[in-house]
């Protein structure tokens, strides 16, 4: 007999099933992160014998599964974050979406769902993208977010390797972050609840890891918290913020500042923002003035220096704000007050930042990392 290998995923057998209900389009004011959708989808099943079938571009609809498939109960689930951006001369722009497919992979490995080539999935985003074009805002500070999801779709009870799976992509409209320009926020160092531990799947991009950290955010937020500092260990290292990497910038007692963020050391999501920024520091930031590290760092150092005025500013960053600023960190009974620029809402470098990163989104600086559709 002759079997057939399982078939690689391939945007040329792409099929396009255009709405004939187009939704009504919001104004750019009234668009909130991932609550409108644009009219289409991309779905790719999967199967274990037949391997990826045939990407569909069809309406955006309610997806039917069988009550008891794996993704229900074992959370066979998996997604990514990324964005398109429309530059000044109407191009569609997506930022590092090769960044964003290793990621995915990796994380579809772990869970024993299929992986694909990179370069197929982006090319067939890049087609939903087209066919939803009208709804890419050209407004500085929009943009259209982008969600791969990949489940387990195999029916029946017991933890099994799935044998069927669907990778889809939904887009929604979003609008700036911070729609009135930054707002600084307080982080809880939280150790009681932990995010990620060695040889577990922080550094996964897997819904499994997401669920159980609201609680704790919400704890913080009765206390007047935006978000979670997650320490980890004994040392009480700073690990991430939320959902974002965090970074934070010291100066010693000579004047040379440090730029310092966690390294990936398997309980790090490995963020796309993170490496630009790691990346343009280390090749703009003056040498003389600043060093880039990846390092840990304990919340008692922040505390310390703290104290000796040593802390210049610190940031959360991630795809749907790029950066986040910090003006305070409560640790226990203190308040560890973490400096903006006077009358402003975020450090200098923080701003330095989302800039050279905007510059780079919206293709006014061309970039490598900005791939035209
Ligand atoms: N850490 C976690 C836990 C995240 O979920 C995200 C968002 N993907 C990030 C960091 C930031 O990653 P990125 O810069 O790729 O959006």
């Amino acid at each position: 007999s002759t079997t057939t290998a399982p078939a690689a995923l391939d945007a040329s057998k792409l099929v396009i099933h255009k709405t004939s209900t187009p939704k009504e389009k919001l104004p750019n004011e009234k668009l909130v992160f991932g609550r409108s959708f644009t009219d289409h989808m991309l779905t790719i099943p999967w199967n274990r014998t037949a391997g990826w079938g045939t990407p569909v571009i069809k309406p955006y609809a309610p997806l039917t599964l069988d009550p008891s498939a794996v993704v229900f109960h074992y959370a066979f689930e998996l997604f990514e974050g990324l964005k398109a951006y429309r530059d000044p001369k109407g191009q569609i722009r997506m930022f590092r979406p090769d960044k964003n497919m290793i990621r995915m992979n990796k994380s579809a490995d772990r869970i024993c769902l299929p992986t694909f080539e990179n370069e197929e999935l982006i090319t067939l985003i890049g087609e939903l993208l087209k066919v939803d074009s009208s709804f890419i805002p050209s407004e500085r500070g929009y943009s259209l977010y982008i969600r791969p999801t990949m489940i387990g779709t195999t029916p029946g009870l017991g933890v099994h390797t799935p044998d069927d799976a669907l990778l889809y992509v939904i887009c929604s409209p979003v609008g700036p972050y911070y729609s009135t320009g930054f707002k600084a926020v307080r982080l809880e160092a939280t150790d009681y609840a932990v995010r990620a531990w060695p040889g577990g799947v922080g550094d996964k991009k897997l819904g499994a890891n997401y669920a159980p950290s609201v609680k704790p955010q919400l704890e913080a937020a009765k206390r007047g918290y935006q978000q979670n500092l997650w320490l980890f260990g004994p040392e009480k290292h700073v690990t991430e913020v939320g959902t974002m990497n965090f970074f934070i910038a010291f100066k010693d007692s000579n004047g040379v500042k440090e730029l310092v963020t966690a390294p990936l050391d398997g309980m790090i999501l490995e963020g796309v923002t993170r490496d630009s920024i790691l990346a343009l520091c280390r090749e703009k930031l003056d040498k003389k003035e600043w060093k880039v590290n990846e390092r840990y760092c304990s919340i008692s150092e922040i505390e310390e220096r703290a104290k000796k005025g040593e802390v210049v500013e610190a940031f959360g960053s991630g795809t749907a704000a790029v950066v986040s600023p910090v003006k305070e960190i409560g640790y226990n009974s203190e308040h560890i007050s973490i400096p903006i620029l006077p009358g402003e809402e975020a450090g200098a470098l923080t701003k330095q930042i989302a800039e050279w990163i905007a510059q780079r989104q919206y293709g006014i600086v061309e970039s490598d990392w900005s791939r035209i559709v």
